[in-house]
């Protein structure tokens, strides 16, 4: 055994309990940890030839790159939409490195129904039916492109072609219809090979980012009976706006499409009884999108994808070798290989496993709650800062607003809130105009870190 190898094993139990203290401080740190920084790398490194040890790798981290990371795990990082690691998820992530099992084929381990009732239990959490088979993935875009790939499989079916043995020029063009789709949309129908192009906006209702279900009928209408993809928005990033489901499920009467429903976030307001109601119809959907990295609050990278035709999903990412044992006729007990585009992967469920079973259903509706509640209470404050203006209403955990009379001065101030240290918002531009985006989704956030956010708001006001 290499050297340093040799005395690393020997004296893994101090190894781990520096990497453990080393976090512990991380962690504690974190309120006085600048939010977000813009320093760029250390001067580069070369390849290590010996190497230095574990020890001397946790020191030459600490001192080059570390000081260079955001404190995105920590309560004032609302860029993006962006979740922290509970405690449980944080000691189930470690015990998946411990473990490093891999969960592809179920013949040496039961890891892979440790994801299986991680699945169940989420498809409970978010109220869908036992007809949704789901499976863990990397982030909401692979539970797009995942959900995407299988509707692609299911308008051939509609066509008569198998798209996953005689390949997506046998198959034409695909008309996707969306009002508000995440970029992560264009990305996957571009992976999919159906093209960008294939995406065909809907109007939204007045002043929303909501689809107009009359006008989704008439897109519709007008394919003449050809089958395609809706795809529907449960949580916008900008303002947070729902798609009727229940009016969008009930146009597959008349019209024939896969409906897929991009829920990253928003399938969360399920958790809150004053919100649960946006949700409304999303058991209907043939596909669903949800991200555990955000909302969730595990660590990166975790998300599920849930669809009604297994069978279908299988057909696209089956996997199948001799050596990775036969592809079973159970479908809910089909490897795990055969339903995503990974083959080896880690036991991505385990954080989610233990951070559900640490807090349960009423833990996590306490963080949604809570989050949705101090996204409120920025809105207000926003509203009532001189120098701003809200450009949609809270309507769920983002806030979303401008400098008002000078919205070209948004960059500038996201600038300022970077410097500062206090936060991290990010830019976005809602409906013309340049805007900033407060996002809350860390389980970590108080109304003392709203209070810390307005104040960097109030000095900056333009
Ligand atoms: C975040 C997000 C995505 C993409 O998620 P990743 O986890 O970054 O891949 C897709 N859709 C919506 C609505 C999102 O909020």
């Amino acid at each position: 055994m290499h050297a340093r190898l040799g005395d690393d094993l020997a004296r893994l139990p101090g190894l781990l309990d520096e990497a453990r203290a080393h976090a512990v401080r991380l962690l504690t740190g974190l309120d006085d940890r600048a939010v977000a920084l813009t320093t760029g790398p250390p001067a580069p490194d070369p390849l290590p030839v010996t190497g230095i040890g574990a020890a001397g790798a946790l020191e030459a981290f600490a001192r080059r790159w570390e000081p260079g990371f955001a404190a995105s795990a920590g309560p004032r990082y609302l860029g993006f939409v962006t979740g922290g690691a509970t405690p449980a998820s944080l000691a189930g992530d470690w015990l998946t490195g411990a473990l490093d099992q891999n969960p592809t084929s179920g013949i040496d381990s039961s890891a892979p129904d440790l994801e299986r009732e991680t699945v169940a239990w989420l498809r409970e959490l978010f109220g869908l039916p036992r007809e949704h088979a789901g499976a863990f993935v990397s982030g909401a875009t692979m539970s797009n492109f995942t959900g995407l790939a299988v509707a692609r499989e299911w308008v051939g079916e509609r066509r008569g072609v198998r798209v996953s043995e005689q390949g997506v020029a046998a198959l034409g063009p695909v008309p996707v219809l969306s009002a508000s789709p995440h970029s992560s949309v264009g990305k996957a129908l571009s992976m999919l090979g159906l093209g960008r192009s294939a995406l065909r906006r809907v109007d939204a209702l007045p002043g929303r980012e909501a689809v107009d279900p009359a006008r989704l009928e008439e897109a519709l209408e007008s394919l003449g009976g050809e089958p395609a993809i809706v795809v529907a928005n449960a949580g916008t990033v900008n303002t947070v706006d729902f798609d009727d489901l229940r009016a969008i499920a009930a146009l597959r009467e008349r019209y024939p499409f896969w409906l897929h429903v991009d829920a990253a976030f928003g399938a969360f307001a399920l958790l809150s009884p004053d919100h649960a109601h946006l949700l409304d119809g999303l058991g209907e959907a043939d596909s669903v999108c949800v991200d555990l990295h955000k909302w969730l609050n595990v660590p990166y990278d975790s998300a599920v994808q849930f669809t009604r035709r297994r069978d279908l999903q299988v057909r696209v990412f089956a996997n199948s070798a001799a050596y990775l044992g036969p592809l079973s006729d159970d479908l809910d007990r089909v490897d795990l290989v055969h339903l995503t585009p990974e083959n080896s992967r880690r036991l991505r469920a385990l954080p989610a496993w233990f951070t559900l079973a640490a807090y349960g259903r009423e833990g996590h509706a306490e963080i949604v709650r809570r989050d949705i509640a101090l996204a409120g209470l920025l809105g207000e404050r926003v509203a009532a800062l001189p120098g701003y203006r809200l450009l949609a209403p809270v309507r769920l955990n983002v806030v979303c607003f401008t400098p008002e009379g000078s919205p070209e001065r948004t960059g500038e101030l996201v600038s300022a809130i970077i410097e500062s240290g206090e936060a991290f918002l990010t830019p976005t531009v809602y409906g013309g105009v340049p805007a900033l985006r407060a996002a809350f989704s860390n389980w970590r956030t108080t109304e003392v870190d709203v209070e810390r956010v307005v104040k960097v708001l109030e000095r900056l006001a333009p």
